[in-house]
C-alpha cells in the first residue's frame, strides 16, 4: 500500500525516515488481547496516547459536534492519575477545538496532555509563529482551498493555525468532491515545503512538517519512557505506528479496517472505550 501523507517536505529528511523507520505494512494485525492489556499494566512506564476523531469519538458530519464515547475521558483521567502513567490526546485537531470536544478546558485538563495540528500544538507551549514564507504558502493553500470548495455547498475549508483543509463528508456528489479534491491537491504539489495528508473525506496541507510520529518519539526520549501504547485510525496515525518500538514492548492499534503499520486492532471507538476501561482496571490491580 502507498502511503497517502505525501511528504513534499525536504526530499532528504523523507528519504531518512524511509530507510530507518519502515515497518511491514498489514491488514492482519490481531485484535488487542488479554494479554496484551496485562503487559501493558505491568509496565515500568507507560505512555497512553490516543487519536481523538474515528479512535475515542464517532465521526459526526459537524466536527464540533463529535464527542468521546461515554468513559473514554474518565479512564484517560484515571491513568493520568496513577503513577508512572501518561496520558494523551493527540490530534489534527487545533488545541482550541480539541478542548472544546474532550471537555478538558484550559487548566480543567485533568493531567490529560492535550496535543493539537498533529503534534505542532501541544497545550501548554503553544506553537511557533509562522515565518513570512510559509505564511505566502499558507494564504495561497487558502484561496486554492476556497476556490475548489466553491463548487458545492457541502464542501469546506477549515482554517488550522499551520494548516488548511479541504474537506467533503457533507458534500452528497462524490464525482465534485474528487474534483475538488484533485484541484487543491493539483495546487499543493505544486508549492514546495509543504505537508500534504489526504484523510478520510478531506486534504490537508500543513505548512510545518511536524507529524503525530515525530511529537510521540521526541516525547517519549525527552521523558524516557519505555512502553507506549497508540491508538489511531487514520492515515496521519501511521507516522505514529512507523516510531513505536513494537518489536519491544510497545503497541500500536489501528482502529478500524483498512491497512496500516499497526501491532494490535479495534474494530471502532467502543472498543477503544472498553479497551481503556479495562487497560484501567488492569493497571489498578498492578
Ligand atoms: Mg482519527
Amino acid at each position: 500500500m502507498r502511503f497517502t501523507r505525501l511528504l513534499l517536505w525536504n526530499s532528504s529528511l523523507t528519504s531518512q525516515k524511509k530507510t530507518s523507520r519502515e515497518k511491514t505494512v498489514t491488514t492482519h494485525a490481531p485484535d488487542i488481547s488479554a494479554s496484551d492489556i496485562e503487559a501493558l499494566a505491568a509496565a515500568d512506564c507507560l505512555l497512553v496516547a490516543m487519536d481523538f476523531d474515528g479512535t475515542m469519538a464517532p465521526f459526526h458530519d459537524d466536527p464540533m459536534s463529535a464527542r468521546a464515547e461515554d468513559g473514554c475521558i474518565e479512564s484517560l483521567k484515571a491513568l493520568a492519575a496513577m503513577d508512572d502513567t501518561i496520558a494523551m490526546i493527540v490530534s489534527g485537531r487545533n488545541l482550541a477545538q480539541l478542548r472544546e470536544v474532550t471537555g478538558l478546558s484550559e487548566g480543567n485538563e485533568a493531567g490529560i496532555h492535550l496535543i493539537g495540528s498533529h503534534g505542532a500544538e501541544p497545550a501548554g507551549t503553544g506553537f511557533t509563529p509562522l515565518s513570512e514564507a510559509q505564511r505566502e504558502l499558507y494564504e495561497s493553500l487558502a484561496v486554492a482551498a476556497e476556490a475548489a470548495a466553491s463548487l458545492h455547498p457541502g464542501l469546506w475549508v477549515e482554517r488550522k493555525p499551520l494548516s488548511v483543509g479541504l474537506h467533503s463528508r457533507t458534500c452528497d456528489n462524490k464525482d465534485v468532491a474528487d474534483q475538488a479534491h484533485a484541484s487543491f491537491l493539483s495546487h499543493a504539489q505544486g508549492m514546495d515545503n509543504v505537508m500534504i495528508t489526504q484523510g478520510k473525506a478531506v486534504i490537508e496541507v500543513a505548512v510545518d512538517s511536524t507529524s503525530k510520529g515525530d511529537y510521540i518519539s521526541a516525547f517519549r526520549e525527552e521523558h524516557c519512557i519505555p512502553t507506549v501504547v497508540f491508538a489511531g485510525d487514520d492515515t496521519t496515525d501511521e507516522s505514529v505506528m512507523r516510531v513505536l518500538h513494537t518489536q519491544r514492548t510497545d503497541m500500536g492499534i489501528k482502529v478500524g479496517a483498512g491497512a496500516s503499520r499497526a501491532n494490535r486492532r479495534l474494530s471502532g471507538t467502543v472498543a477503544v472505550r472498553d479497551f481503556l476501561a479495562q487497560l484501567v482496571e488492569a493497571r489498578r490491580l498492578d
